[in-house]
């Protein structure tokens, strides 16, 4: 296994959209075993294969404090959300940033397994705000274009004043 390089913000690469995978070989498998090694490296709970510089629709989970509950989504589809929820939002991509997001409270979604079977997954709470983040992601998304733009400027003005 190796740990890729995570691109951070305001690397134009991370708004690019993620190509579906079409083949679940070994490459695709290494590089989920490569995204989960780097993803608890960084102390993250999810990681979207956009944010390592790989232009695919792939994501890693793991909410568990014991790094034993993995979560792997190919080609990930929410087709059902309800309710509504607000957490602060943190992301690899944008170090000791974070701030409150409105996502949908529960979601169901079909995807992938690392098999190439299809399964669908109801999520709530944590995961499923975990989970609406990372697709954005693969949609070239940040939390920060969630917010209000006000928000966004003053987010990018203590980013910029850090870099
Ligand atoms: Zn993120």
């Amino acid at each position: 296994m190796s740990i890729l390089k995570i691109l951070y913000y305001p690397n134009r690469k991370l708004k690019q959209k993620a190509n579906l995978v079409s083949n679940i070989d070994h490459n695709i498998n290494k590089i989920i075993n490569d995204m989960f090694e780097t993803m608890y490296l960084a102390k993250g709970i999810g990681l979207a294969a956009t944010q390592v510089n790989i232009n695919k629709c792939i994501i890693v989970i793991d909410i568990s404090k014991k790094h034993n509950q993995q979560l792997i989504l190919i080609n990930p589809k929410i087709i059902k959300r309800i309710g509504k929820i607000i957490m602060e939002e943190g992301c690899l991509s944008i170090p000791n940033i974070s701030a409150p997001v409105i996502r949908s409270e529960k979601i169901i979604l079909q995807s992938l397994d690392c098999y190439g079977r299809l399964f669908e997954l109801q999520a709530e709470s944590l995961l499923s705000v975990c989970i609406q983040h990372e697709i954005d992601h693969l949609n070239g998304l940040l939390f920060i274009d969630r917010l209000s733009l006000s928000k966004q400027n003053y987010i990018k003005n203590i980013i910029d004043h850090n870099l």
